[in-house]
């Protein structure tokens, strides 16, 4: 702990190919805060967050969180997940069965000094106290989503890779999770990267958006600006933008706004 510098900064250039065609090339850098990552099935988002979290190994790259080079293909850097200090929080994670709720969240935590301060913090924001002494297999879907994320929330990342983690939950329980996950960055300033395709979501969340398309970054930037006036056809598409009609441009007025 006391270890954070304040605002963290991810720097990640990643080009990942399959043998199906599919290409991941990717070159951005992540301040502080939500980036969300909005994209087609298909368009490399979870590619790009395996990639980062040192479970893809890209095939050309380099991958910097602060002054901590993860990846680098150059000097044959590749750190083991573990050793990067990113969380990793998914749809429907899975729990370890046979622990309680407590251990669950204190896996993985070196120091047993402080446990139970730690698990009372993290339950109480996560409106799961109470729960402590109970296994997985008797939490509704939204608890257990939230005891996923409070075990990579007090392993303290430096980093926080979110894919679609919300996206079997009720309105509310999302709700009070994305509240939770908002105050703790206020403290921690770390990037985190949020994978949706739930156009509300992306919208509530996020002061960035990324649009992906085949591997690539093809539009960047506040969320209504991107989805209210899309410069794509495919991002019009995601937006839910239902009727896109053909049209030829016969003059434009950019001083009329027409
Ligand atoms: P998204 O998360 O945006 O839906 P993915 O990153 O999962 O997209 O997948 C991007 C593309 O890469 C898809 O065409 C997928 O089939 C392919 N792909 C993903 N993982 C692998 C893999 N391990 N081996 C081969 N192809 C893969
Ligand atoms: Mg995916």
């Amino acid at each position: 702990m006391g270890d954070l510098a304040l605002a963290m900064i991810l720097r990640a250039k990643v080009q990942k190919k399959f043998e199906s065609g599919f290409a991941l090339d990717v070159e951005k850098e992540f301040g502080p805060g939500f980036h969300v990552l909005f994209g087609a099935s298909g368009s490399g988002k979870t590619t790009l967050l395996d990639c980062v979290a040192g479970l893809t190994k890209p095939d050309n790259g380099r991958i910097v969180l602060e002054e901590r080079t993860l990846f680098d293909t150059l000097t044959n850097v590749d750190e083991p997940t573990y050793r990067r200090r990113v969380g990793y929080v998914l749809q429907g994670q899975a729990l370890f069965p046979h622990l309680t709720v407590r251990d669950n969240i204190c896996f993985g935590l070196g120091d047993k000094g402080d446990q139970d301060a730690i698990v009372e913090a993290i339950t109480r924001s996560m409106e799961i106290e109470g729960l402590e002494d109970r296994r997985p297999a008797k939490l509704s879907a939204g608890q257990r989503q939230r005891v996923a994320l409070a075990r990579s929330l007090v392993a303290n990342p430096h980093l926080l890779l979110m894919d679609e983690p919300l996206a079997a939950l009720d309105a509310n329980t999302k709700s009070t999770i994305i509240d939770v996950l908002l105050r703790w960055n206020e403290e921690r300033q770390v990037p985190i990267l949020y994978v949706t395709h739930d156009r509300e979501e992306a919208y509530s969340l996020g002061e960035r958006l990324i649009v992906m398309e085949e591997g690539k970054i093809i539009a960047t930037g506040d969320p209504q600006q991107v989805l209210t006036s899309p410069a794509r056809h495919s991002i019009a598409q995601l937006a839910g933008f239902e009727n896109l009609l053909e049209c030829e441009i016969m003059s434009e007025h950019p001083d009329q706004g027409t």
